[in-house]
Formats: structure tokens, sequence, C-alpha cells
């Protein structure tokens, strides 16, 4: 299984900023061994910036925090797939929490956007997770069937089943533990992984076993190694801790 570690830089860095971070990465990293990548989700302004500091990097990538599901358009402030693949990003977040919950995007405009990256040649990596409400009413489980289910019901033949794998990464993000220093405790993530897979294998078959799936939420660098050995964990994404060039070469290296 593809391992795969990644960065939300969030609503930070300059250009400048982020160029430093990248080369101390690309400095720290060199070229990753087959299998495995590293994926820094950059804000729109700095993705060239990190693009260029991988150059020559295997397994280095970036990627956008978003992107709006048409070509070009009428749409002020959005920013397409197309545009994001020619600022040198492979990758897009869709569904992240401060998205959903922030800006208030409901599971059909994730999925539209899931879709139409996937459509025009970009890796997705789809983030799920449920609020400390719903899992304290017992909805854990059917709040991740129902935002995996509204992007597999609208993905076409075409990418679906094994057309997925190397392009399709599932992010697990307990809304609860982002940015709260509360990391979910092994038997939570466990758990929540184990749904995922059995919700990806209802949803494409044995594909679902060859699609990442990351964990999110207060990854720093002294729990790492302890997600990472757990079962169904096939990377991190971490927000705050990948800020400091050096705490995501470690959280990397645990
Ligand atoms: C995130 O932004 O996806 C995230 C997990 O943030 P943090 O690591 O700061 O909790």
């Amino acid at each position: 299984m593809q391992k795969i570690f990644a960065a939300n830089w969030k609503m930070y860095k300059t250009r400048s900023q982020a160029s430093q971070s990248a080369q101390e990465l690309a400095k720290g990293l060199g070229q990753m061994p087959a299998g495995q990548e590293v994926v820094v989700f950059a804000p729109f302004t700095a993705i060239s910036c990190a693009a260029d500091a991988f150059k020559g990097h295997a397994g280095l990538t970036v990627g956008g925090q978003n992107c709006y599901p048409a070509e070009e358009g009428a749409f002020t402030g959005e920013t397409s797939p197309a545009m994001l693949r020619d600022a040198g990003a492979a990758w897009v977040l869709t569904g992240h929490s401060e998205r959903r919950h922030i800006m208030g995007e409901d599971d059909a405009l994730v999925a539209r956007k899931t879709i139409f990256a996937l459509e025009h040649g970009l890796n997705v990596l789809l983030c799920i997770g449920e609020t400390l409400e719903q899992r304290e009413a017992g909805k854990l489980n059917a709040v991740l069937e129902r935002q995996l289910a509204a992007v597999f019901a609208a993905m076409p033949a075409s990418l679906g089943g094994a057309a997925l794998v190397g392009k399709l990464a599932v992010g697990y993000e307990p809304v609860w533990a982002i940015g709260t220093g509360k990391v979910a405790g092994p038997k939570e993530v466990l758990d929540a992984h184990a749904v995922t897979r059995a919700l990806l294998g209802k949803l494409v078959g044995e594909t679902a076993s060859r699609l990442p799936i990351l964990y999110g939420g207060s990854v720093k660098p002294n729990n790492a190694a302890g997600l990472m050995a757990l079962d169904n964990v096939d990377g991190l994404l971490v927000g705050g801790a990948s800020l400091e060039a050096q705490s995501f070469l470690q959280i990397i290296g645990a």
C-alpha cells in the first residue's frame, strides 16, 4: 500500500516562507522511496514556490487546498483544477472539515469537487470525519457512510474501481481532533479506519484495499509512530505540526 504523509499549511505562509519551508523539506527528505509520497497542501499563492523547491525530488509533491468544479467562468474567487495543475499542483484536498464547517460546503459540493478534480487530472485527498456531537450521539458510522456515499454515488463508471488506485486517498479526520491538541486514541482510530475501509469495500469492492486511508487530527512528532503502527492507517494528514519543516520531518521520520 502506498504511504502518504501530507502537510496542510492552511492559510499560513507567504511565498518566501513557503519556499524556505519546502526547500528545508526537500533537503531533509532527498528522494522518497518508491511507494511513499509527501504532499504539501499549500495556499494557492505559494503552490508554485513549493513545486519549484520540490523539482527533482521523487515523491515530493504539492497540492491545492480547494478547487471549484468548473473549467473556467464567472466564479469570482475560485480556482479550477487546470489552474492548480498549471501552478504545479498534482493533488487537491476536498471535504476538509474547515471547508465543510466554516465555509458551509455540503456533501453534494464535496462530491462535485472530488469528481471534477479527478476528471481533470488531479489526485484527490478526500476528507471525512465526525463532530464530537455526532460521535457522542452514536452517529460515527452513519456520518462516514453519508460523506463517502455522496461521492461514490455520483462517480462515473470510467473513474471508479481500479482507476482510482494512485489517484484517490481518504483522510479520516475527527473534527474534534483538528487543531485542538486532542488526538484520537488508538481504539478510536482503529475503529474509524476499519469502518472507513469496510464502507469503501461496499462502494468500490476489492479496490478498497488499495486506497490509502490517512489519519489527521493533532498529529505531532511524539504520536506519529504510534498512529502509523495501527491497522488501516496508511499515512498522516498534518496541520499545525507541519508548519515547521523540522517538526514535519520528525513526523515523517517516525
Ligand atoms: C488538518 O488541518 O487537516 C489537521 C489535521 O490539523 P491539525 O494537525 O492541526 O489538527
